[in-house]
């Protein structure tokens, strides 16, 4: 049966050579969702890095502050990602987002599975995706903040509420915008519904890109005000440039 099984498996990949997910390229290799190239391409976030937003240092030695936590304080107790932002990471979250690829989800299971990250966060009570507001939510289809994390917590489906979590504006969006200007027109965009569920709990928060930081940080608040005792954030990748 085993031996059957093979067989036909082997035929199939004959038939349908597996591709990358990002360049379609043949991989040659069932297993793995990237060809080589692009997989060598990719920054996976590897210890040193902020023990607080999760930044990546240079070098070696143990995870510390980065300069920019020193400094300010978060709404969010911790936040991770699991890439530095480059041209495939960039692709296949783009992908995602804009033309749906459902091919997308799997890949980005697997990925998450190679990274180191994950086991740095607390098991959540909820698991929360940042929400769009319903008319973009309309347009889109769908919230990719939410096929992600169904996609990175497969077996935790029942912790996963994207009825919590509400965005109430249709704030404008917030490329092009510095830090105090994204900040305003954040303000009250994201509200709470049956705040009464979170009082006690640990949420975790999910999202595609951590760009300034402030949607990510303005959600946090709302869930700390609503009684939350630990707020921590992932999402796959940092990127100092606007994913567009
Ligand atoms: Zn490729
Ligand atoms: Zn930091």
């Amino acid at each position: 049966m085993e031996k059957l099984r093979e067989i036909i498996k082997a035929g199939l990949t004959l038939l349908f050579p597996p591709t990358c997910s990002c360049c379609n390229e043949m991989t040659g290799n069932n297993c793995q969702p990237l060809c080589g190239e692009c997989l060598a391409q990719l920054k996976f976030i590897k210890t040193p890095y902020c023990s607080c937003c999760g930044r990546a240092f240079l070098g070696s030695g143990e995870n510390h502050l980065c300069g920019v936590c020193l400094k300010s304080s978060w709404a969010f107790d911790k936040a991770r990602f699991l890439f530095i932002y480059e041209e495939v990471i960039a692709k296949l979250i783009h992908d995602l987002k804009y033309s749906g690829q459902t091919k997308g989800i799997s890949t980005f299971r697997w990925l998450s599975k190679q990274s180191v990250v994950l086991k740095d966060i607390n098991t959540p009570d909820f698991i929360l995706p940042v929400p769009l507001h319903m008319k973009r939510l309309r347009k889109r289809g769908f919230n990719q903040a939410l096929v992600l994390a169904k996609s990175l917590f497969p077996e935790e489906k029942k912790k996963i509420r994207y009825n919590i979590l509400l965005r109430k504006m249709d704030t404008p969006a917030q490329a092009g915008l510095s830090g105090i200007e994204r900040r305003k027109n954040l303000k009250n965009a994201f509200a709470v519904e049956k705040a009464s569920e979170l009082i006690g709990k640990k949420v975790l928060i999910l999202d595609d890109v951590f760009t300034t930081g402030s949607t990510l940080n303005e959600c946090a608040k709302v869930l700390k005000a609503a009684g939350c005792t630990n707020v921590e954030v992932l999402t796959i990748c940092l990127s100092d440039k606007i994913v567009s």
